[in-house]
């Protein structure tokens, strides 16, 4: 599964070039592969300082320290069930038909500590949670008790009849069984998922040392672009790559800042960029293509390095991969996507995506991928690798099957909304004809609707 292995923290001392390897003669030969392209991006990126985090906040970050219980979970040894506290011995010989009647010497409710002991031949009420009173040693639900019947009758409950024998420890749940004092519960590394947090709560932590979510500032370029809200125009499209990408951003641990439209003028996107550089990373959208680059290749390369490659993947052939200096002297990685919306998100998810887990402190791992067998063909003009949008489903058999969403052009945003998957035709394979096996990175779980 673990598709790159590049270690979580990045090595600067071994940066690449940003710059393709010249003197290529063809055209297809200077085109990168999705690997050669995602290995000189993540170069740039490396994990992120850790911070104290509320627990609320941290459900998806990198714990940063080792988590140790100071006492034993649960503290004390208690109840698995509301019922009678006993022992076990005494109730050898009962049934439902010769219930063995015990005095009841008192009660026990969760958060108290039992004011006596379970004397021979006795019992002690007791609920879930609250600890075993010295002596007992097994607890015996109130089902397996005549307590309901004594209750309708309107008898005093100061004897129980228990109507099955209890073996030593049942239903008694003992001190430590879920973490004892001293152990490491979490270690560092761990990533927060509900599980983790409620363990740290377990061991009574409001809030832990986590990695911080990397902030990501997202810019539009483009005269065309009109912003959602203002009112519609002959001509202009609404900035939809914003958005697209602030909720991927999200979707992978990132904080978007969504800095708004670039013109295709030189001071306007410097004043996009001057807003940009106090964050962890820079997206831009459009302006990668060869007859819009100039604009953006003369900003940009005033501000760091840049270099524009192209990708062998369809769609999101064209992008741009720079480092920005700050005025601070920082270095903030610049990710250009390609302005065509599908390809935008596309790009993001092969790239955007690694370079947020990497900040992340998570292993640059691809999506999940499932086998699935196709219901259409899937055709490779020119030798790019192609992220086909596909619908994967569920067979009556149970296999998986993976139906093209339609149109597939780079623009038709509304093929991403019917899709689920990312079916993978190689670059070298000129077509893949319905009842082939596929490879889909699963960017939602055929199952899962959220
Ligand atoms: P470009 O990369 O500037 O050549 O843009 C390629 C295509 O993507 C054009 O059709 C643009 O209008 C479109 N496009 C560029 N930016 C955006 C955006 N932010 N939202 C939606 N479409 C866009
Ligand atoms: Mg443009």
């Amino acid at each position: 599964m673990e598709r790159y292995s590049r270690p979580a923290m990045a090595d600067h001392s071994h940066r690449r070039e940003l710059e393709p390897r010249p003197h290529r003669h063809h055209y297809d030969a200077d085109m990168l592969s999705v690997e050669d392209a995602l290995e000189r991006i993540l170069a740039h990126f490396s994990r992120l300082d850790a911070v104290d985090t509320p627990l609320l906040e941290a459900c998806g970050r990198v714990l940063d320290e080792d988590l140790v219980a100071t006492f034993d979970i649960p503290p004390l040894a208690n109840s698995a069930m509301d019922g009678y506290a006993v022992r076990s011995a005494d109730t050898s010989s009962a049934s439902s038909e010769r219930p063995r009647d015990l005095p009841v010497v008192g009660s026990v409710a969760a958060g108290e500590l039992p004011d006596r002991p379970v004397p021979p031949g006795g019992a002690i009420r007791i609920m879930t949670g609250a600890p075993a009173p010295a002596g007992a040693d097994a607890v015996v639900p109130f089902e397996d008790t005549d307590e309901m019947e004594r209750r309708r009758a309107g008898a005093a409950l100061d004897v129980i009849g228990i109507r099955t024998p209890a073996e030593p420890g049942d239903n008694i749940r003992p001190a430590g069984e879920d973490a004892r004092a001293g152990e490491v519960v979490l270690k560092r590394g761990s990533l927060m998922r509900p599980a983790e947090i409620g363990v740290a709560a377990s061991i009574g932590r409001k809030s832990v040392c986590a990695v911080r979510r990397p902030v990501v500032a997202i810019i539009s370029t483009g005269d065309e672009l009109l912003s959602p809200g203002e009112p519609h125009q002959a001509g202009k499209i609404y900035n939809s790559n914003a958005y697209s990408v602030a909720a991927l951003v999200e979707r992978f641990g990132g904080e978007p800042r969504v800095i708004g439209i670039a013109r295709d003028t030189v001071k306007s996107l410097n004043e996009a960029l001057d807003a940009g550089m106090r964050y962890d990373m820079i997206v831009t959208s459009a302006g990668v293509s060869k007859g819009d680059y100039d604009v953006v290749k003369d900003v940009l390369s005033e501000r760091g390095s840049i270099a524009l490659w192209s990708v062998r993947m369809r769609p999101a052939k064209p992008l741009a991969f720079g480092s920005l200096r700050g005025p601070d002297g920082r270095s903030v990685p610049h990710l250009g996507l390609p302005g065509n919306p599908v390809s935008a998100m596309v790009a993001f998810e092969q790239f955007g995506r690694p370079a947020l887990r990497v900040m992340l402190g998570l292993p640059p791992v691809s999506r999940p991928s499932v086998r699935a067998t196709l219901d259409d063909d899937i055709y490779n003009h020119d030798g790019r690798r192609v992220y086909a949008r596909v619908t994967v489903y569920k067979a009556r058999n149970g296999s998986y099957r993976a139906r093209t969403t339609g149109n597939q052009s780079s623009g038709v945003l509304t093929s991403m909304v019917a899709a689920n998957g990312l079916a993978i035709c190689p670059d070298d394979v000129a077509m893949m004809s319905a009842g082939d096996e596929v490879t889909v990175e699963m960017i939602d779980w055929p199952e899962t609707v959220f």
